[in-house]
């Protein structure tokens, strides 16, 4: 627990590295761009798999699982898709390495041993799926096909970053059929907010949902539903997003349905994905200077519980004791951990279980089992209080949903105060500069403004919000008509 964090306030992007060590989370690899997820992080993702995995099973959906390999000739065949991919793919041409005649014990890629038909590395599964959906759906009966996979997936990222953008990520992406475009976009609509809520109740992590124009949205896709959060820093994290793809992939992949007058239609699609990137969002919305911050319901421990001794008898009976508390906590399904290692010192201990963002701690030495209490430390606030044991449990309870609730209000005070509304081009670029953030602007529409603003400003178009009222107006930068404002800001 040597290590020193970065401040926030000195360089935020070395800070957040920082932490990913510190808490020990994850580290970079020897393949560039991607990285390993140490254990603690690992876990961390697992609670956002279950949770989310329950959530997609109560919306109907099942999960399946379709090869990492796609054949050139599919990938392709949706085409806007295929190119908007194609800069970002790893391609398996050869199927078998030979030993170097020229260099004894090096291998070399047997020319022989090329493919026939070039292999791309999934960045993405619309094409197998909807390759294999072709055989699977002839009639209305056989909508909606609702499903999942949890997977890994390439992109040949050229500027990674821990979590938020790495070559390999993991995610699950959902892949639907439907009878109808209402349904398809319904579907669309539904996941988007089944990843808001998750992010709002789980994450603790406010999200504003929207619409992506028409340069931000997936290859192959008519609209895409997002969700985009605020960092600490101001800058927006697209956290998750979903596609309507209207019968582009039914289409490229002659999908077609019977309906029940038994007339033929294409079968109209959406797709939806989170990834691990939601570890990165994590960490930059709630974490601070000393370390990681959790919020409770996705938290791997909720309370470690630390005992301060100076023999071993005090040691013995305040096991003793310990035991007590951790089975009225682990009645209430409170996850616990007891760390009486002797090799370390107790302020050894509080520093690491702050780093790694436990929500609660508990210290206990001779003297607090005297007074039948225990010293409560909660990790947002860093408050401490003295706690009776008697009642702890239920102390301990209420205390994870107060700190699950904070970390909430906390993050929904801090995006406030980093909105706002500008309406000249020269206000924004000034506030952008100055103050960063979101900012709600009016747009003219085009991509040729969008593309200008971003040429010279850096920030680009989060979102056109779904959620905020549409009041019309015009453009800041051209004064021609707007619908709506957007949301504009810096993004990672
Ligand atoms: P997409 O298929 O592009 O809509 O992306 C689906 C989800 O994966 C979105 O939540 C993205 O923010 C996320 N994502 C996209 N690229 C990466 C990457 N290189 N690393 C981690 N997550 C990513």
């Amino acid at each position: 627990m040597a290590s020193k964090i970065t401040p926030r306030a000195k360089d935020y992007s070395q800070w957040y590295l920082d932490i990913i060590k510190i808490a020990d989370l994850a580290e970079n690899s020897e393949v560039r761009g991607c990285m390993v997820i140490k254990p603690y992080g690992y876990a961390i993702w697992e609670n956002m798999k279950s949770v989310l995995d329950e959530k997609f099973k109560e919306t109907g959906h099942s999960n399946a699982y379709f090869p990492i390999f796609i054949p050139k000739s599919l990938f392709e065949a949706e085409e806007k898709n295929a190119e908007g991919f194609a800069k970002e793919c790893a391609v398996v041409t050869h199927y078998r390495l030979k030993s170097d005649p020229d260099n004894k014990g090096k291998l070399i890629v047997d020319p022989e041993a090329k493919l026939t038909e070039e292999l791309v590395v999934r960045p993405t599964s619309e094409a197998i799926i909807w390759s294999t959906y072709k055989k699977w759906i002839q009639s209305y009966r056989d909508l909606p096909l609702l499903i999942n996979q949890w997977a890994n997936v390439v992109r040949w990222e050229m500027r990674t970053r821990l979590f938020l953008r790495t070559a390999e990520f993991l995610w699950q992406e959902g892949h639907t059929a439907h009878a109808t475009k209402a349904e398809a976009i319904a579907e669309a609509e539904q996941m988007n907010n089944v990843y808001a809520d998750f992010s709002q109740d789980y994450l603790a992590m406010p999200v504003i949902k929207g619409l992506k124009s028409e340069s931000e949205r997936f290859a192959g896709a008519d609209e895409t539903y997002c969700i985009e959060a605020m960092m600490q820093d101001g800058k927006a994290l697209q956290a998750g997003t979903s596609h309507f793809l209207g019968q582009n992939f039914a289409k490229a992949f002659d999908v077609k349905f019977a309906n029940k007058e038994g007339k033929e239609d294409y079968v109209w699609a959406t797709s939806w994905g989170v990834s691990t990137r939601l570890m990165g969002a994590l960490i930059m919305t709630h974490s601070d200077d000393l370390g990681l911050v959790l919020p409770p319901k996705i938290a791997p421990i909720h309370v470690a519980i630390v005992p301060i001794y100076k023999t071993d008898e005090q040691r013995a009976q305040i096991g003793e004791k310990v035991d007590e508390i951790i089975a009225a906590l682990k009645k209430k399904q409170i996850i616990v951990k007891y760390d009486d290692d002797d090799q370390k010192r107790p302020g050894w201990k509080f520093a690491e279980y702050e780093a790694k963002g436990v929500p609660v701690r508990i210290a206990i030495g001779p003297r607090d089992l005297e007074n039948n209490q225990v010293e409560v430390a909660r990790r947002d606030t860093q408050a401490k209080t003295s706690v009776s044991i008697d009642g702890l449990a239920d102390y301990v309870e209420d205390l994870l949903a107060e700190i699950q609730v904070n970390l909430l209000s906390r993050a929904e005070l801090f995006r406030k105060e980093n909105m706002r509304e500008v309406d000249t081009y020269d206000a924004f670029k000034e506030q952008l500069e100055k103050k960063g953030g979101f900012f709600l602007v009016h747009w003219d529409g085009t991509s040729e403004t969008e593309e200008k603003i971003k040429a010279e400003t850096k920030a680009t178009i989060r979102c056109l919000p779904l959620e905020m009222e549409k009041e019309p107006g015009v453009c800041m930068v051209t004064g021609k008509p707007s619908k709506q404002r957007v949301i504009m800001a810096k993004a990672y």
